[in-house]
């Protein structure tokens, strides 16, 4: 969660601070700061709220000049959202500034320790221990007093740091969460993610765990947990500045949603050749998918969702046992896995906290592990023995949509692939089904085509405090993500349920204020979904039905259709999640609700 920022150069760091803020508000939102060196002079701004606060009350930056400067937004973990809790945080003697993305999890005890030895703590956050380890470890060295400081904390950090000392000069440190390092010409930067450096630097290093690094306008040297200095290669960032942008819609959200057919391009078209699926970025030993015995899925939020709906075509295609488990239960639980075993990983950022944590832990035992990533050199995709990219570009939105779309779409492809290798599906099958995955972005993009009623349906369907999401199968996959999506933006409870479910308890709570979104894609479970729609109409609700453009007669049983393109309905997650999306932007649209930044959330959760 949370972003950091920092520049050191030629020009003020307050403007660009700001504008890398901005950029990595969608990271938390609650409390923003900057803190900027000019000589000795160490000047911090904080506030709760907005970047917007922060900008005005800088002016725009014109208020704290210095070459040299360190800022945050903040998802807060330990202490409310406020002005004191905000970051930076200050050192006694005033001479240090920190910013810290994570958790301090050993905070209390040396919180505690530096209180007795005097040290006066002004905020609530487990961040404050940092800056006061600094001072005192300080003895005129930078280098030596963050690498005793490190060696005491414990949990997950990414720190910037700057010291009226060396007012050129800023440190940086990484423990499990992302930390990328910006190169210029004469100046450098560093920040959370990608986005907030694009418009400034496309040359970037990418932090790993145990490093620390020094900072100035001309070098940055990278430095192992002993401060021995490390080489670390230079990457280069191809992405379109505009794709970091809102592109003159009105939230990226919509944005991301539009650019669906194009994100899922990218997922495909390069590992489809000449007939095939060649996934040239992953070496699976030879043999190795032949001889597996079972898949486990592991992921968190949507990222789950995905695999819970690529389940069904790679048990279908494959013929192994598929088990999904949300990441933050299966790093505590029982679940049974081994060497045989290979365990997908999900996630659009690579830095879910939890999906790491189980992560590691099914690599203690043996399995392998294949992490479906979009952020390129993120944490799970170096963690993994296989990584397959989406390739979606950068997504802002904190409710993911493209991130989704190209999750299943690398699934589907892995789905074919490994069915080949293991010769369970027919060349026949597989020719038929390789050419539905080739279609998915013009489906997608005809299931775009067909959503404009939305808009005026999402009047209608915007005045509940409480809606259902129905579905069998595959449908109940996806009515899982619509749901999600509907409450992460819209803050109205949905629920998703197995339309088999219902009279076992659920439709206890269905009547004339609670509407239902049936999803009847699954042309094999038509029928049965059918009879619920009419059981859950006879309890007074409005059906509103995603289905499938050919089956007409869900029309005279629901008040509401959505039609989407038909699709072999192992891969129709894809395009039945579309309405879905656009549903649950235009009802939070309709009531007023901050759809990119929504309350209490933030877009790559990197705390557990
Ligand atoms: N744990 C720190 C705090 O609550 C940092 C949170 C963040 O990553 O934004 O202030």
């Amino acid at each position: 969660m949370c972003g950091i920022v920092g520049y050191t150069g030629m020009q003020d760091a307050a403007p660009i601070l700001l504008e890398g803020l901005k950029k990595l508000e969608y990271r938390g939102y609650d409390s923003a700061g900057i803190a900027v060196t000019d000589g000795g002079k160490l000047s911090v701004t904080k506030v709760s709220g907005r970047i917007a606060g922060l900008c005005e009350k800088v002016s725009n930056g014109n208020a704290c000049p210095g070459l040299t400067g360190i800022g945050h937004t903040r998802w807060a973990t330990h202490g409310a959202p406020t002005d004191t809790n905000a970051h930076p945080h200050r050192s006694n003697d005033g001479k240090f500034a920190v910013v810290h993305n994570g958790i301090i999890e050993n905070y209390a005890v040396l919180r505690q320790e530096l209180i007795e030895r005097g040290y006066k703590f002004e905020s609530e956050t487990d961040t404050e221990v940092v800056v006061h380890l600094i001072e005192m470890y300080y003895s005129g060295d930078m280098k030596k007093a963050i690498i005793k400081t490190v060696s005491r904390l414990r949990g997950s950090y990414a720190l910037g740091v700057v010291c009226t000392d060396c007012p050129d000069k800023i440190y940086v440190a990484r423990e499990q969460s992302p930390l990328i390092l910006g190169l210029g010409i004469g100046e450098n930067y560093f920040a959370s993610d990608i986005t907030a450096l694009i418009a400034y630097s496309r040359n970037v290093i990418y932090m790993d765990d145990g490093e620390f690094a020094e900072i100035s306008k001309d070098e940055i040297n990278v430095f192992n947990p002993q401060g021995k200095t490390i080489q670390k290669e230079i990457s280069h960032i191809n992405w379109d500045v505009s794709a970091a942008e809102k592109g003159g819609f009105d939230h990226f959200m919509l944005k991301e949603i539009i650019e669906q057919p194009n994100a899922v391009t990218a997922t495909i078209a390069p590992r489809i050749k000449n007939g095939h699926i060649e996934l040239d970025d992953i070496q699976f030993e030879e043999g190795y998918l032949e001889n597996i015995s079972k898949i486990i899925i592991t992921a968190c939020g949507s990222a789950y969702y995905a695999g819970c709906a690529a389940r069904y075509a790679i048990e279908q295609l494959t013929g192994l046992p598929v088990q999904t488990e949300l990441a933050s239960e299966l790093r505590y639980g029982n679940a049974f896995y081994d060497e045989k075993t290979l365990i997908i990983i999900i996630s659009q950022s690579g830095e879910t906290a939890d999906t790491i944590a189980a992560m590691k832990e099914c690599k203690k035992r043996g399995s392998k592990t294949l992490a479906i990533v979009n952020v390129v050199g993120s944490a799970i995709a170096k963690l993994a023995d296989y990584t397959l990219y989406t390739w979606a570009g950068p997504e802002i939105a904190v409710a993911t949509t493209k991130g989704y779309t190209t999750q299943l779409a690398a699934l589907f492809l892995f789905a074919l692939y490994a069915a080949q290798k293991r010769n369970t599906v027919s060349q026949s099958k597989y020719s038929l089904l390789l050419s539905t995955i080739k279609s998915l972005p013009g489906k997608i993009q005809e299931a775009l085509d067909m959503s404009q009623s939305i808009p005026k349906l999402a009047k209608k369907y915007c005045k509940t405090d409480s809606m259902f999401f129905i579905g069998r199968n595959t449908d109940y996959a996806a009515s899982l993500e619509g749901a999600l999506k509907m409450k992460e933006i819209s803050y109205i409870h949905a629920e998703a349920y197995a339309a088999g479910e219902l009279k076992h308890g659920t439709i206890a709570l269905i009547d004339e204020h609670k509407p239902v979104i049936a999803l009847c894609c699954n042309q094999t479970l038509l029928e049965k979904t059918m009879s619920n729609i009419i059981e859950v109409q006879a309890r007074g609700a409005d059906v509103l039905a995603v289905t499938s453009a050919d089956n007409q007669q869900i029309v005279s049983i629901s008040d509401d259709v959505l039609f989407v393109p038909k699709i072999d309905t192992v891969f129709s997650a894809i395009v039945e999640i579309i309405p879905l999306q656009l549903m649950a932007y235009y009802v939070a649209k309709e009531n007023g609700c901050d759809i990119d930044k929504p309350k209490n959330l933030a877009k790559s959760v990197t705390v557990e």
